[in-house]
């Protein structure tokens, strides 16, 4: 029955070559998901108890975890309950879990953060960040403001946090979102969609690397289901896919009638390997924008996707880029799982965006 370990075997499910029995990694990944989606209400509630049941066992990232982070993903579950259990506990992690969390939660876990002598200060700024209510803004208003002592030993300050609850705010304390709360994935399917393309070729090339450019994203505003974007118009995002993962980012200017121009900041080489037939590959992809929305953690369970809006899955920090025009932080706009349509590339590429100025800025982070 078992092969040596280097005869290739195709996935039973995809047919996609690789070296051991069974499903291959992202077929696992999918049934999973489909296995979540299916739960019932009763199953999603029994759950939910079991989860609260065992709430230490979280943060061993075992079955309870698993479990959470796939209801939220797919069931967008409300965590009040949840967060009651795992503050009474004093757990922390993972931050979603208080991302429902009650006023009264909330006001305990500011508490503990008012102590100046906390120990647990970087875990509770990232559980009040994932709330974000107003208490929270405030809270983190003042504390960025007048730092209390165990600021010295995190490495940024409160409105930084902020961000990876996907919100941020000025010095007048204005609230800005950073994230859609919308979130419509990309999903390999042969229908006729043309509301959101995904890596056309162009016909111009790289002043880098000489590699011809793609349109990582090409995307029709006018659809219903993109109203969420505020793009009035059919944009453009050209990219380097080359380059994309060569450098720090690339910055694109669009205009809503689809003439965009892109400029790559800070690129580490200018060897070009992206062939041809690479390009045709990335082309050939059916990502096909979803009928229905799902919920705003969607990309945080556990299966590779692609997503319009939504929170993002960083590979690594979170990472909001400035506008170079209005300053401002960008909103993301889509994670794009490279290996969900160019096998040969690991990592995520975001785009974020501001609309206000007609910018958008591309980056890739890998593992
Ligand atoms: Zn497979
Ligand atoms: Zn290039
Ligand atoms: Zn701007």
């Amino acid at each position: 029955m078992t092969q040596a370990n280097n005869s290739p075997i195709p996935c039973p499910e995809c047919s996609r070559i690789k070296y051991f029995e069974g499903l291959c990694y992202w077929c696992k990944n999918k049934k999973k998901r489909e296995t979540y989606q299916s739960m019932s209400t009763t199953a999603i509630e029994n759950t939910i108890t079991t989860i609260i049941n065992n709430i230490s066992e979280i943060e061993n990232y075992n079955d309870e975890f698993d479990d959470f982070i796939s209801l939220l993903a797919y069931h967008d579950i409300n965590t009040e309950h949840i967060a009651k259990a795992a503050f009474e506990k004093h757990i922390f992690y993972p931050p979603t879990l208080y991302r429902n969390a009650s006023k009264e939660v909330i006001n305990g876990l500011i508490n503990i953060l008012l102590n100046p002598d906390c120990t647990h200060a970087n875990h509770i700024l990232c559980c009040l960040a994932t709330n974000g209510n107003d208490d929270v803004k405030n809270v983190f208003m003042a504390l960025e403001n007048k730092p209390l002592a165990w600021r010295k030993k995190l490495h940024v300050d409160p409105s930084v946090y902020a961000e990876l609850g996907g919100w941020s705010f000025d010095n007048k304390g204005s609230k800005t979102l950073l994230v859609h709360q919308d979130c419509f994935p990309l999903h390999k399917e042969d229908r006729k969609d043309d509301a959101v393309i995904v890596g056309k070729t162009r016909a111009d090339t790289c002043p880098i690397c000489s590699c011809k450019l793609i349109d990582i994203l090409t995307i029709d505003g006018s659809d219903s289901r993109l109203s969420f974007l505020g793009i009035k118009g059919k944009i453009k995002l050209p990219i380097c896919p080359n380059c994309a993962s060569l450098s720090e980012k690339t910055i694109i200017r669009y205009t809503l009638n689809g003439d965009s121009t892109m400029e790559i900041m800070d690129s580490f080489e200018n060897e070009n390997y992206v062939s041809e037939t690479d390009l045709n590959k990335i082309a050939s992809n059916n990502l096909t924008l979803s009928r229905t929305k799902e919920p705003l953690y969607y990309a945080c369970g556990n299966d590779d996707v692609c997503t319009i809006g939504g929170q993002a899955d960083w590979v690594q920090d979170f990472q909001y880029e400035k506008c170079p025009d209005c300053n401002r932080k960008m909103k993301l706009l889509a994670a794009l799982s490279w290996d969900q349509f160019y096998e040969d590339l690991e990592g995520t590429l975001y785009i974020e965006i501001c609309t206000d100025c007609s910018i958008a800025a591309a980056f890739h982070q890998q593992t």
